[in-house]
């Protein structure tokens, strides 16, 4: 029998449960071996009652006190238990008749579950139990001959219990003990490494011995699941890397022009460009100038001047001869590069054509007349802009704004949207909004060559951050008097999302608006949300803009878009339900100027020990790369990439955080292998990501 053997080769595998498995994705008796145990129930040590922490799962033991049965919303027995550090409530909601005459005041009892608040004390909430014997010594703790210390928990389905899952996987593991399982790792490389065999590596995890190390297991650091992990980050970055490879042997079009379109630009500029914007612009034109496609993601920091070099590529390929799609994930943002793009392209003598889902159906036959023409030079908009009727005469270049909101999938789409009749893919710059991790990057973005602005423009004014209760309001209104009517300055007033709802979110605005105007009669106070019409925006924005307004009160659409030199304070109201990197990008609307800028982060109370430290960071610091750095140690990488980056979700026993320490020489070893052993690369890939291999089939 081979472990590529379907699950129903294993003893007690009928149609049902199979049925079962494969809800878990698991179809082979070598998936049940990669279903690996997300994590361990530790009983290999009794805890002393007084010490318990509520959260923590662990094996107790005490003497029975009182066993009483307490009618009220729900009859439960509670049982509280001692030993001699502290007492402890065992509270069950089903019992019987047995089991409560068991539980009799002087009963010893071993305990297991988790420690939970209670009203009084402590509790466990149906423990697992069993009474120890008064008289002789101790039972042994869990971790006999042929049980392991540390119970294994595996990711499971409705109908298939832990227990069946744990004597699966004890069948598979004897199958595997049998057959063969192919390490596409070499021996040499592994060795190299310091970690185990792949075969080693599976059993210990699954089945740690009864002298594993239980701390290192906990914490996921034990070199078998370190050797597991690596394997796994390797086939994510292997898959990524396989699908640059696959975009590469693509023909794009060749663009080497002098570039006398962008030295208009840069003559019309009121500045001159940073090094770090020279220098990316560089990297672009070089890529630009070869017959493949690239593939290029522009990082920097809020404010480092992103769009000017996005722009610089465009009219790179526009004096070549070819089109350029600007893309942009929100309607607000997309505004906003239609009024840079027109700003800066108009004068030049290229025309803009726009593509929102909101606009009428007679503007939408304009803009296509004048793109399919090519009158057009450029396009900017959002996900509209790849609808089936967008045609382009001649499309070269796609810039995407990404904001963390597309994927893996979403960049491949638009790709292939611009494969010309000749099958040449056009050139793909991707800029993110806010910075990723290099480490993040490395994983997340492994199908790209990354380029970083790591400079701002000279003149910006690092902004001084303080976090506040909001029971200090008052204080925060007077000071955005002072700023405002003392000393001519204006500020913005965010208030933020709640419940993820965007008409609670404008509700809660307005509400703002009508108690600032009552406490701050002297100002001018505006409103901007997204549920208002465009033109409405516009002229707010406008407004504010010309100083007309002092005081702008906005939900988190601001967050983009919005570029006023003379503002130098920012509100945001309930800060601590915002993520780091919105919160970041936030306070990036000031600072513009020269002035000296402040932020204020208002919190609601009770603040938890995560939203502390979310807040403490951006007290501490300006700088993006290292908020970035805490994000993900914070919130990890699903929430710092957004949902939409599922496949990075989807690890298994690595931790991108973790395991940061890997991935350098992940990026190594998968060289290596594509180097000496590409027939090795897809099996692997398929191993770890199952068939669909997620980012290759597109
Ligand atoms: P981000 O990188 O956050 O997208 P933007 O591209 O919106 O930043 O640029 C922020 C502001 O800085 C814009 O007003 C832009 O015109 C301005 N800017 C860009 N490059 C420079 C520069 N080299 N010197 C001064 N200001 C610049
Ligand atoms: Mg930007």
């Amino acid at each position: 029998m081979t472990l590529s053997a379907p699950l129903t080769s294993l003893k007690g595998v009928g149609p049902r449960l199979a049925e079962r498995l494969e809800r878990l994705g698991l179809r082979g008796v070598e998936d049940l071996l990669f279903h690996l145990p997300y994590r361990y129930q530790d009983r290999t040590h009794v805890a002393v009652i007084g010490a318990l922490r509520p959260g923590s799962e662990l094996v107790v033991e005490g003497e029975v006190q009182a066993c009483d049965i307490k009618f009220g919303k729900r009859r439960s027995l509670l049982c509280r238990i001692n030993d001699g550090t502290g007492s402890l409530m065992l509270r069950f909601f089903h019992f019987n008749a047995r089991q409560q005459a068991g539980l009799v005041r002087g009963a010893r009892l071993r305990c297991f579950g988790e420690v939970r608040r209670g009203a009084a004390m402590l509790e466990m909430v149906h423990p697992e139990y069993e009474l120890l014997d008064p008289e002789g010594g101790l039972a042994p703790l869990a971790g006999t001959a042929t049980e392991p210390h540390l119970t294994p928990l595996y990711h499971t389905t409705d109908g298939l219990a832990q227990k069946s899952l744990r004597q699966l996987t004890d069948r598979a593991l004897e199958r595997l003990a049998q057959a063969e399982l192919f390490d596409y790792l070499p021996s040499e490389l592994v060795a190299t490494l310091g970690l185990p065999g792949l075969a080693e590596a599976l059993r210990y995890v699954h089945r740690p011995p009864p002298d594993a190390p239980v701390a290192a297991l906990l914490a996921g650091e034990h070199p078998a699941q370190q050797r597991l992990a690596f394997e796994e980050l390797l086939a994510h970055h292997l898959s990524l890397r396989q699908l640059r490879q696959r975009i590469e042997i693509n023909s794009a079009p060749v663009m080497v022009v002098p570039g006398s379109l962008l030295q208009q630009l840069r003559a019309g500029l009121p500045f001159t460009l940073t090094g770090a914007q020279r220098r990316v612009m560089a990297e672009l034109f070089a890529d630009m100038a070869k017959p493949h496609p690239m593939q290029r993601l522009v990082q920097g920091d809020v404010g480092c001047g992103k769009t000017l070099v996005a722009a610089a590529a465009a009219l790179q390929a526009v004096e070549a001869g070819y089109q350029v799609a600007v893309m942009a994930p929100t309607e607000l943002l997309a505004e906003q590069h239609l009024r840079n793009f027109r700003h800066w392209c108009e004068p030049l003598g290229l025309q803009v054509a726009w593509f929102s889902g909101k606009q009428g159906v007679r503007e939408r036959r304009d803009n296509l007349a004048r793109l399919v023409a090519g009158d057009a030079a450029l396009a900017v908009g959002t996900h509209a802009l790849f609808q089936d009727e967008v045609v382009f005469n001649r499309l070269g270049l796609v810039v995407v704004d990404e904001q963390h909101r597309f994927g893996v999938h979403q960049r491949l789409a638009l790709r292939e949207k611009g494969r010309d009749v000749d099958g040449r893919l056009p050139h793909q710059l991707i800029m993110t909004a806010t910075p990723i991790p290099r480490t993040l990057a490395m994983t997340a973005y492994a199908d790209l060559d990354i380029s970083v602005i790591d400079e701002l423009p000279p003149g910006r004014t690092p902004v001084e951050t303080v976090v506040i209760s909001d029971s200090r309001r008052a204080e925060v209104v007077q000071r955005v008097h002072s700023a405002c009517a003392s000393e001519g300055r204006q500020a913005y007033w965010v208030c933020t999302l709640i419940e993820e709802s965007e008409l609670l979110q404008c509700q809660a605005a307005e509400a703002a608006v009508v108690e600032l105007t009552e406490a701050l009669p002297d100002l001018n106070i505006g409103l901007l949300h997204g549920r208002m019409k465009s033109a409405e925006k516009e002229s707010i924005m406008a407004a504010f803009k010309g100083g007309e307004l002092q005081l702008l009160v906005a939900t988190t659409v601001i967050e983009v878009g919005v570029d006023v030199p003379n503002a130098s304070l920012m509100i945001i109201e309930n800060a601590e339900r915002l993520g780091l990197a919105q919160l970041h990008q936030l306070r990036g609307r000031v600072g513009r100027g020269d002035v000296s800028s402040s932020c204020v982060l208002m919190y609601h109370k009770p603040l938890s020990a995560q939203g502390r430290a979310r807040l403490a960071a951006l007290r501490e610091t300006n700088d993006g790369f290292e908020i970035a750095r805490r994000d993900l140690e914070l919130r990890g990488p699903g929430e710092v990439l957004g949902t939409r980056q599922s496949g990075l979700l989807m690890l298994r026993i690595a931790d991108l955080v973790r395991d940061q320490a890997l991935l350098p020489q992940v990026e190594a070893v998968a060289g290596q292998l594509l180097q000496r052993w590409p027939e090795r690369v897809p099996p692997l890939i398929a191993r770890w990501l199952g068939e669909a291999q997620r980012y290759g089939d597109v």
